[in-house]
């Protein structure tokens, strides 16, 4: 391996291989090697984090007017946004997202920067109301050093969310992107560099997850962790932080519930939860993955449903025609194919998909097909466990109390999905279910412009809408006395 092979990361302005043991970058949909990726060790991380508070300390970005970090925020958008094709199909040759998919997740990236950058532009402090003869003023201070942990489904917008809010709200940032999609995360700090961020302002360590994600969530110097990964993991990293009491803002896993009720538009909520389950590959953290049906209409909607499921097109990333495209490494497929044969156990019915594809040109990558289990309840493991990929449980109910204690019969609660005619019930339902987003005949829409996050083990904080701002601030009440 000669050294010059390996993709380094970005220090301050300069760009180091690491000392680490480099990794590979494989590519889910044919098995090819994209490349090597250099690895930062605990010692590698110490001086990023040194470089990120130093940076964040100096004047030239501490006490940067707001609409001049706006500023280099909407240049580093429009830099996205001219190299998006790039973009998006670095990241599609990581994670087998499906092209189009990728070309607009970079787009909303780019657009996550103009979001923050406004926000930046028009953040208020206030004024409290007054107990006593004084002024209380609330302003909102940047933590310093901010660790940002990412996971591989959808670097393009996870990264660019967490990065622009903590850049608007003034901090330094360190991120370390997934060991199976590096690739983003370093062009973004390339293109931030030559927007005019101050270097030091956005690091990017590559590593893996214990090594290199374990060394900055114990760094002293770092203030806040914004983690978005695995609910296992997003545990681990809170217990660390709590032990020097840095804050934390996780958006963990899900098992969203999807429900369809017998006076639903059925033909809409048919695409609905197909699109809801199987788009991404099911690799989304909000994936409708448990779906519940009313049990007067089930055995028609669900046998339509198998019939679509079948039809589903799966295929390579870079096919137009591709509705399914492979999940987004080899070890992932396995983790999917073992879990389904964990439900055949459990008394699972397959109705659909359950396997690899046959087609030969699949057979170099990690596909696996759209899959649909009937049979199991609601506490089965495959009902209960993330399975993070396309694979979906669907089950009757009777009415309504039937209905929640089901949806809510989990230890996640991210999103939920209601389909009905009825506008009271669906408001009832909303409120009742316990989920961070409740979509209302429709699934899986998504904006900057509001809050995002989970209840019970799916995390805790929010990111994007205004309520993104503020989880990278700490407010600081200053009581000015007028005696
Ligand atoms: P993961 O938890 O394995 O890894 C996420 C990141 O954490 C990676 O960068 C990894 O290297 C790092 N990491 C792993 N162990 C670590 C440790 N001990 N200390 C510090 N860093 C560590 O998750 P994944 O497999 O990359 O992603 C899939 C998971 O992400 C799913 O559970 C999914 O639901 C979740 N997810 C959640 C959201 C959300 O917004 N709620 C969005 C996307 C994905």
């Amino acid at each position: 391996m000669q050294d010059q092979d390996v993709q380094p990361f970005l220090i301050g302005a300069e760009w180091t291989r690491g000392e680490g043991t480099p990794f590979e970058s494989r590519n889910p949909a044919t098995g090819a090697l994209n490349g090597l990726i250099g690895a930062a060790s605990a010692a590698d991380v110490d001086r990023a984090v040194a470089t990120a508070r130093a940076a964040q300390a100096e004047p030239a970005w501490r006490d940067m007017l707001p609409h001049k970090r706006a500023a280099i925020l909407r240049r580093l958008a429009d830099l996205i946004e001219a190299d998006a094709e790039w973009l998006a199909r670095r990241q599609m040759q990581e994670n087998g997202k499906r092209l189009q998919e990728c070309r607009d997740q970079a787009l909303a990236g780019a657009n996550a920067y103009r979001y923050f950058a406004g926000i930046c532009e028009v953040m208020p402090s206030e004024v409290a109301p007054a107990r006593g003869n004084h002024l209380s003023l609330v302003v909102y201070e940047p933590f310093g050093v901010v660790a940002a942990i990412t996971p591989w489904n959808s670097p393009l917008t996870l990264e660019s969310q967490k990065v622009a809010a903590a850049l608007a709200a003034g901090n330094a940032v360190v991120l370390k992107p997934s060991e199976f999609t590096p690739g983003p995360a370093l062009r973004v700090a390339a293109l931030a560099l030559q927007a005019g961020l101050p270097p030091g302002i956005l690091n990017v360590v590559t590593g893996l997850g214990l090594e290199t994600g374990g060394a900055l969530v114990a760094h002293p110097d770092v203030r806040l962790i914004s983690f978005t990964g695995g609910t296992a993991t997003g545990k681990a990293i809170a217990r660390a932080a709590a032990q020097r009491m840095a804050a934390v803002a996780l958006e963990l896993g899900g098992k969203s519930p999807h429900i369809v009720f017998a006076d639903a538009d059925l033909d809409k909520a048919l695409d609905g939860v197909l699109h809801g389950v199987f788009s991404s590959t099911g690799q989304s953290c909000i994936a409708g993955t448990r779906l519940f049906v009313e049990r007067g209409v089930y055995d028609a909607f669900v046998a339509r449903l198998v019939a679509r499921t079948r039809e589903l097109k799966v295929g390579l990333p870079d096919d137009p025609a591709t509705q399914v495209s492979p999940l987004s490494s080899f070890i992932h497929r396995d983790k999917v194919e073992s879990m389904v044969a964990m439900a055949a156990e459990d008394g699972g019915r397959i109705l659909a998909g359950g396997t690899r594809p046959a087609d030969p040109a699949l057979a170099g990558g990690a596909f696996f097909l759209p899959t649909i289990v009937a049979g199991l309840a609601n506490d089965a493991r495959l009902c209960q466990q993330e399975v993070f990929g396309p694979v979906l449980c669907v089950l009757p109910f009777d009415d309504e109390a039937d209905l929640l204690r089901q949806a809510n019969g989990t230890a996640f609660g991210l999103a939920a999905g209601i389909w009905t005619a009825s506008m009271p019930r669906a408001w009832r339902v909303a409120r009742a279910l316990e989920a961070g987003t409740i979509w209302i005949n429709t699934y899986k829409e998504l904006s900057v412009s509001v809050p995002f996050g989970g209840f019970k083990e799916s995390g805790s904080g929010r990111e994007k809408g205004f309520y993104g701002i503020r989880t990278y601030q700490e407010p600081k009440t200053v009581m000015w006395g007028l005696a």
